[in-house]
């Protein structure tokens, strides 16, 4: 199949090469694949393995951002939340609830955090969520009971959404940009963009599964690199002027703990006033983030001490009934927020809008910024400018109205229901299949059915199924066992990492994908050392709690 690609890749001439398939790349593909262009995503990694996978997982309009002006940016997103919770990705992404606390003598008074509701309702006029309420004191530790209750003057409750598995809104993109036409390759790395005579030619890439290296010819390279978008224009004519200044964020997962709240709680750190959240998420709670300028090594972007005490510091002061010390953190993830370059100034004041910058060099595009919320109004866009410097007038766009391929049934609550009374599967590998699949787990159904040992559960924590792992393999590009567990299964993410899972994966690809013995403990033993980047880093307990006023 690889080897079909790569031979396919030599012997065409794209409209467009689109290098990164995180969310933006992956959904720029698929517009541009609806539209009828002949597209080529080539990632250096798995999809989905960059920052698309180290976010807050939020699809929000960013209540913050109104603090800082960008009502455009804030309409937007509230828009794209609409579009992606009720048309575009039902089975990934759900309502949820936040609760922001208000406490005495803190810089974000009930008042102003009163006038940033009605103003975030207002821009989201049309939205089928419902509007916020201000709660009193007690309604407030009615809906979170652990909440520090000492200075507490009550609380806002509103409506945002989450995509608990970012990962597979992006490898859905792909997927069905696949089933589309386009040419997807992953382990694909840009080593060169090619240009003649002031224009793009296309890019050279580096096959790094099977070595070699290639050439992919196009009339327009859109760079969807992220936070390496810099890298990838080093060394051509393009290259040199600075246009991302990354800032690292980092997150802590925990267990649920006593008193932990249903709703998110989106609150202010006493040490510094800086927003962050503690979202119920997968099972498990997910706090984050911090804001730091990045200028480390990009391929291994890893949470440091100080920023996992700082969380579980400022959670302890928020929640004191979670008592939460490092021991009880899990696993801890970061990524770098490719946001545009400015050379001073506080990290959180930087623009969270996104950009697409022509370079110097014709036919050649870098995204700079973006949110997971907005990636579809933003390859909206890549793919009209696309067109333009084809020298074709764009057609008209789609994406908002055609569901992703686990969304495409007439009725998703119905599917769901017929789903669990045709499963053979126990109920919680049935919810899991629709939470990680929508309906696409008819697909895996099938294959389960084949072979007793692929309807076993390789996974007590998530009711995840043998199955899973050579569909992921065979119909959903995954390449490796971490591609499988993080990226396509989702076990990975469960509260050991997916180890728990990993020597039965390992068996399954022997059986049904033709491993031989070297090449399952090869990938097991790289898994092991993938996964070594999310323990959090060892030092002295943390210890918590403190006064909010
Ligand atoms: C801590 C944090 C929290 C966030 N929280 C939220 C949130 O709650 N909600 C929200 O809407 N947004 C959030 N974001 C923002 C959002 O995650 C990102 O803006 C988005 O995922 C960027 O996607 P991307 O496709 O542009 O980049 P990436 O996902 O980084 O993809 C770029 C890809 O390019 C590939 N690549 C790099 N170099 C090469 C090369 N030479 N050849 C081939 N491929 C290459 C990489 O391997 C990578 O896969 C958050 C970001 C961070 C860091």
């Amino acid at each position: 199949m690889r080897e079909r690609v790569l031979q396919e890749i030599s012997g065409e001439s794209f409209d467009a090469v689109v290098v990164g398939a995180g969310v933006n790349g992956c959904g720029v593909a698929r517009d541009a694949a609806m539209r009828g262009l002949r597209v080529l995503l080539l990632d250096k990694g798995d999809l989905a393995a960059g920052t698309t996978a180290s976010s807050t997982r939020l699809i929000h309009g960013g209540l913050r951002y109104l603090e800082h002006g960008e009502v455009g940016l804030v309409r937007e997103s509230l828009r794209e939340r609409e579009t992606l919770l009720r048309k575009v990705a039902p089975h990934l992404i759900r309502p949820l609830p936040l609760l922001v606390p208000v406490y005495a003598g803190r810089r974000r008074g009930r008042l102003t955090i009163r006038a940033g509701m009605l103003a975030y309702d207002l821009l989201s006029s049309s939205k089928s969520l419902p509007r916020h309420r201000m709660l009193s004191p007690s309604e407030a530790l009615g809906h979170a009971p652990g909440l520090n209750s000492e200075g507490l003057r009550g609380a806002a409750l509103f409506y945002d959404a989450q995509a608990e598995y970012a990962e597979r809104l992006a490898v859905e993109n792909a997927l069905d940009a696949r089933a589309r036409g386009a040419h997807v390759l992953t382990y694909a790395r840009v080593e060169r963009l090619m240009v003649e005579g002031g224009a793009v030619r296309g890019v050279v890439f580096k096959d790094l599964l099977g070595g070699g290296t290639q050439e992919a010819r196009a009339a327009v390279v859109l760079n969807a690199a992220g936070p390496w978008v810099d890298e990838v224009l080093e060394g051509s004519p393009a290259g040199g002027e600075k246009l991302i200044g990354g800032t690292k964020g980092s997150h802590v997962v925990v267990r649920a703990f006593k008193g932990a709240p249903r709703a998110a709680v989106y609150a202010e750190a006493a040490e510094d006033g800086r927003p962050f959240f503690v979202v119920p998420w997968d099972e498990k709670l997910l706090i984050g983030t911090t804001d730091e300028r990045y200028v480390g090594d990009l391929d291994r972007v890893e949470a440091d001490e100080s920023e996992v005490e700082y969380l579980v510091r400022e959670t302890n002061r928020v929640l004191p009934s979670a008592r939460l010390t490092r021991a009880d953190v899990l696993y801890t993830y970061s990524g770098v927020r490719p946001l545009p370059y400015v050379a001073e100034g506080r990290e959180g004041g930087i623009t969270r809008r996104h950009f697409i910058r022509p370079a110097s060099v014709r036919g050649l595009f870098s995204i700079v910024g973006g949110k997971l919320t907005t990636y579809r109004a933003l390859a909206e866009g890549a793919v009209d400018l696309i067109f333009r410097a084809l020298g074709r007038n764009p057609p008209p766009c789609e994406t908002a109205d055609v569901p992703l391929p686990g969304a495409a049934v007439e009725d998703f609550e119905q599917f769901k229901h017929d789903f669990a009374a045709r499963s053979t599967l126990p109920p919680v590998s049935t919810a899991r299949l629709l939470k990680v699949y929508g309906a696409r787990a008819s697909e895996v159904l099938r294959l389960a059915q084949t072979d007793a040992e692929l309807s076993q559960v390789i996974s007590e924590e998530t009711g995840s199924i043998g199955a899973e792992v050579v569909h992921a393999f065979r119909e959903e590009l995954a390449e490796t066992l971490a591609d499988c567990l993080m990226r396509r299964t989702m076990v990975g993410l469960n509260s050991e990492l997916g180890l728990d899972a990993l020597d039965g994966a390992a068996r399954l690809a022997q059986k049904f994908l033709g491993w031989d013995e070297g090449r399952a403990s090869g990938e097991v033993e790289a898994y092991r050392k993938y996964v070594e980047r999310f323990k959090p880093p060892a030092g002295a307990p943390v210890r918590g709690g403190g006064s909010l006023t």
